[in-house]
C-alpha cells in the first residue's frame, strides 16, 4: 500500500535462525540467552552499567519507579513532548506528574530552566526523555539533580546507540530505560533494558522483575536451585528467550544500522534546504563532538501557515506514510482538563510536528520521494 512506509524492520534469516535456535533448545524463558542479551547491551553502554532485561519499556518505566521508591503524591518532572508511557506510569503509581515544557524550538527536549521552575518541596525525581535519540542537556540537569538532591530516570527508549559528551544516554542518570519495540533502533517485537550504575538499585529491579523471587525457574532448571523464597512484593516483567535471541542478532547489526541513519538523515537535510516552510530541528547537535544521536526518527517542524492534516492526506497520496511525534500529553482524554500545567512551546511544536521515513534500509531514491510528494503537499 505505501510506497515508502514510516519503518522498516531490519530483519533477515539472521532472525529466523536466532529464534529457531532457541526453540530446538528447548528452553524457552529468561536463561542463557537472556543473560547474553544483557552483556552485550551492557557492553554498547559501557560505563560499568548492570542491565536488567524486561518485557517492554513501559515496564522498564514502571520498575524504575518502583526500584526509587516513589509513592503516591511524589511529585515527578517529565516532558509534556513524549510518549504517553512516561505520564502513565507516574499515574499508575498514584504519583503527581508535573509537565517541564521544551527547551527551544531547535531543542525540543524537557527544558532545564523549566525543570527548576517546577521544583516544589514534594519533588522525588525528574524523569526525562531523550526525543529522537538527540540527547538532552545533561550537565545542567544532573547539576539540578545534585542540587535538589532529586533521583534522574531516563526514558532511553529513542537513545540506544545516543551518547552525550562521550557517555552513553541511560547511563547518566539513576535509572535509564529502553524499549525494543518494533519500530524502534533496537526490534524485538516486545521488549526493553533497564540500566543502572547501582548494584544495589540493580538487586531491586531484579527482584521486582521476578515476583521478588530469589531463584529464577532456570537456577532450578540447571540444579543450581532447589527452592526459593520471597523477600519483597514483585511482579513479572521478565523477557523470553526468543526476544533475547533477536536483541543480540539486532546488536550485532547496530552499528551499520545507525551508519544507515545517518546518512539519509545527512540526505534528508541537504535536500530540505530547498524547501520552503520546512525547519529541522537539534541541527546544533550534528557535527558537533558533544553529541552523537542515535536518529531514531526524522521530524521536521512547519512553518505556521501551513495545513498539516491537509499535508498528510496528500502525502498519504503519493504513498507517503508519515506521523506525529507526538501529541502534547495534556492534549489525551485521560489527562485534559486535569490541572496539568500549560507547555507553550511543546504545544506550539506539537501542532506543526511532522515525522518523515526513517529506517535503516531505507534509499536515498526513497528520501526522493519522500521529499517530493513533501513539496508538492505544501505547495
Ligand atoms: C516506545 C516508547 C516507550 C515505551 O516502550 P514500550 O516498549 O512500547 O512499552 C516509552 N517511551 C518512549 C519515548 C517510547 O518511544
Amino acid at each position: 500500500m505505501w510506497k515508502v512506509q514510516l519503518f522498516k524492520l531490519n530483519f533477515d534469516e539472521k532472525e529466523a535462525q536466532a529464534v529457531q535456535d532457541v526453540i530446538s533448545s528447548g528452553w524457552i524463558t529468561m536463561g542463557e540467552k537472556t543473560i547474553e542479551f544483557e552483556s552485550r547491551f551492557a557492553e554498547l553502554i559501557g560505563s560499568d552499567v548492570e542491565t536488567i532485561a524486561v518485557s517492554n519499556g513501559t515496564a522498564a518505566l514502571h520498575l524504575a519507579l518502583l526500584a526509587l521508591g516513589i509513592v503516591p503524591d511524589d511529585e515527578i518532572i517529565i516532558p509534556s513532548l513524549t510518549f504517553v508511557a512516561d505520564i502513565n506510569v507516574v499515574r499508575m503509581l498514584g504519583a503527581k506528574p508535573v509537565l517541564a515544557d521544551c527547551t527551544s524550538y531547535d531543542d525540543w527536549n524537557i527544558s532545564p530552566n523549566d525543570i527548576e521552575r517546577k521544583i516544589t518541596p514534594r519533588t522525588k525525581a525528574i524523569m526525562i526523555m531523550h526525543y529522537g535519540g538527540y540527547p538532552c542537556e545533561m550537565d545542567l540537569i544532573l547539576k539540578l539533580c545534585k542540587k535538589h538532591k532529586l533521583y534522574l530516570i531516563e526514558d532511553a527508549a529513542h537513545a540506544p546507540y545516543s551518547k552525550y559528551r562521550g557517555i552513553s544516554c541511560g547511563a547518566m542518570g539513576d535509572i535509564g530505560c529502553f524499549s525494543f519495540f518494533t519500530n524502534k533502533n533496537l526490534s524485538v517485537g516486545e521488549g526493553g533494558m533497564v540500566v543502572t550504575c547501582s548494584n544495589d538499585l540493580a538487586e531491586k529491579l531484579k527482584y521486582l522483575r521476578s515476583h521478588g523471587m530469589t531463584t529464577l525457574s532456570y537456577d532450578r532448571h540447571k540444579g543450581r536451585a532447589i527452592s526459593y523464597d520471597v523477600i519483597q512484593p514483585g511482579l513479572n516483567y521478565r523477557i523470553d528467550e526468543m526476544r533475547s535471541a533477536l536483541g543480540i542478532v539486532q546488536l550485532d547489526k547496530l552499528p551499520e544500522a545507525q551508519y544507515q541513519r545517518k546518512v539519509l538523515v545527512e540526505d534528508y537535510i541537504d535536500k530540505l534546504g530547498n524547501i520552503d516552510g520546512i525547519n529541522i530541528p537539534f541541527l546544533y547537535q550534528l557535527d558537533n563532538i558533544d553529541y552523537r544521536p542515535s536518529y531514531h526518527i526524522f521530524p521536521i517542524l512547519l512553518d505556521e501557515g501551513i495545513d498539516r492534516l491537509k499535508l498528510i492526506e496528500s502525502l498519504k497520496k503519493e504513498g507517503i506514510q508519515s506521523s506525529i511525534h507526538y501529541p502534547v500529553l495534556q492534549e489525551f482524554a485521560a489527562y485534559k482538563n486535569k490541572g496539568l500545567t500549560e507547555t507553550p512551546i511543546a504545544s506550539a511544536i506539537s501542532a506543526r510536528e511532522l515525522t518523515l521515513p526513517l529506517y535503516p534500509t531505507m534509499t536515498k531514491d526513497e528520501v526522493d520521494l519522500v521529499l517530493e510528494a513533501l513539496k508538492k503537499g505544501i505547495s
